[in-house]
């Protein structure tokens, strides 16, 4: 028989790699394609498997002059680009990673979604699975991807999958036993045309699941309960303000799944910190006891609230990084959203220092106004989008700096004692740095210099 022919489109650091290397060991013949060129690539090309070709600096739609099988798109790359279009014109099935690994997985599965919180829920949730006896596996969006993995879970483990809107537009089968959808704000508004098609593009994690299946669902938000589709599998959701399947109240997390309200925790004793991080943990307790009760497996209730309080979180998010000269540092460089900005705001006691800006996002940063209001004594105005929000936000104190040791001195400049310097900048990091981690460890690392005496700022 001939040899399936597979174009991998994008070859990326992470994804695009795992996709190539992963059909090559499976004997198909891998062609990889990127814009970038063949210098660029180089040390992920050192990286891939010998059988693969690669196209360097071209993703014209004369590459598919060779016939292919199927094409593997990469997350980074849109569905919008001339090659994606041609391809479906010519009829070639078009799937994502996360398709790609699940045609191969024997393993339960669940998946997350949502604008916010994704990558946090799915540690969380992955922590709670582990303590109460599963075998339990994060990966996707977080960095681990699901193709990398996926040969070697067993038939009982679990695969917690972070997945991003763009891996799940090109999914077609994918049927996670539990999906977790967190909340919905504008976000990526540059590469969907209306929040309805970033939401359906989200809501596809839910397609193919049946009645056998979970859904779980942030029962406060707006946007989702007024254009929630109807759904084959079982719904759960989980609120901040009313009584649901799982719920907040006076400071405790309660549960009502089983027919009778338990005390499932105190949201005073989880490390992770703010009210977005009690919704995350209302999450992956749901998550973990819907697969318990699909599976009939019996789970102790207090294994899974410890699990909720030895969860230490994931750097870039809300992490305290120290105090000097009485500021407290929080680095939430993950903030890329501004419904992220207004939970760290929400988190934090006090006035607040905050070091905004970068690429912009397509949000709508004005709704940032009303809660900068007797909260943020000062904004230090970062990248790209440093003379846009200086208008924009022109009724709070703001100043402009050039690179971050420059913001984190103005910040010390114009704040005082018991005030908390946080970078959460509503933007991507592109326009100054290769990735939102970069940004965060270089304010950590300026952190580090100004409270060893390296760096001076008075
Ligand atoms: P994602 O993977 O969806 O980007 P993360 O867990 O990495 O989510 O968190 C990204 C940012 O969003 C951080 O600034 C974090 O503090 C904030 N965040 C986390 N959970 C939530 C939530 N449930 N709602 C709103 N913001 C959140």
């Amino acid at each position: 028989m001939e040899q399936k022919k597979i174009l991998v489109v994008g070859l990326g650091y992470r994804t695009g790699l795992a996709s190539s290397n992963f059909l090559a060991g499976k004997g198909f013949a891998v062609t990889v394609c990127d814009i970038k060129s063949r210098e660029d690539l180089l040390p992920v090309i050192k990286k891939l498997d010998r059988s693969v070709k690669v196209i360097a600096g071209n993703q014209d739609p004369s590459i598919l002059e060779t016939a292919f099988d199927e094409i593997v798109l990469s997350p980074g790359v849109p569905q919008s680009i001339p090659l994606i279009q041609e391809a479906k014109n010519k009829g070639i099935p078009v799937l994502s990673e996360i398709e790609l690994a699940y045609r191969y997985c024997t393993s339960h599965i669940v998946g997350i979604t949502g604008t916010d919180g994704k990558s946090t829920t799915t540690m969380l949730t992955a922590h709670c699975l582990k303590a109460t006896g599963f075998d339990a596996h994060p990966c996707g969006n977080i960095g681990i991807p699901y193709v990398s993995i996926v040969d070697t879970l067993k038939k009982n483990s679990v695969a917690v999958i972070e997945l991003s809107s763009f891996q799940l537009e090109t999914i077609h089968t994918f049927k996670p036993d539990v999906a977790i959808l967190t909340n919905l704000t504008p976000d990526h508004l540059d590469r969907y045309n209306s929040l309805e098609d970033y939401f359906n593009a989200k809501m596809n994690i839910a397609k193919n699941q049946d009645a056998s299946d979970y859904f779980i669902v942030n029962g406060d938000d707006e946007f989702i309960k007024t254009h929630l589709p109807p759904l084959q599998s079982k719904q759960y959701s989980f609120s901040l303000q009313k009584e649901a399947d799982c719920f907040f109240k006076d400071g405790a997390i309660y549960c009502t799944m089983n027919g009778r309200r338990q005390l499932l925790a105190h949201a005073n004793k989880l490390k992770i910190l703010g009210l977005h991080n009690v919704q995350n943990a209302m999450s992956a307790v749901l998550a973990t006891l819907s697969l318990a009760k699909k599976l009939n497996r019996e789970i102790n209730l207090r294994k899974l609230e410890e699990a909720l309080y030895s969860f230490e979180g994931l750097p870039h998010r809300v992490q305290m990084v120290g105090s000097f000269e009485g500021r407290a540092f929080i680095n939430d460089s993950k903030a890329t959203t501004v419904g992220a900005v207004i939970m760290a705001l929400k988190s934090i006691p006090g006035d607040v220092i905050l070091i905004l800006g970068g690429r912009a996002k397509g949000d709508d940063y004005s709704r940032l106004k009303s809660y900068f209001k007797g909260k943020v004594k000062a904004l230090v105005l970062i990248g790209e989008t440093k003379d846009d929000f200086s208008v924009l936000f022109s009724d709070i104190p703001h100043i402009k700096a050039h690179t971050m040791e420059d913001a984190v001195i103005k910040a010390m400049k114009v704040s005082s004692q018991g005030d908390t310097v946080l970078l959460s900048p509503a933007c991507a990091s592109f326009d100054m740095y290769k990735n939102y981690e970069e940004r965060g460890n270089d304010f950590i690392d300026i952190y580090n210099r100004l409270s060893r005496g390296q760096l001076r700022w008075m």
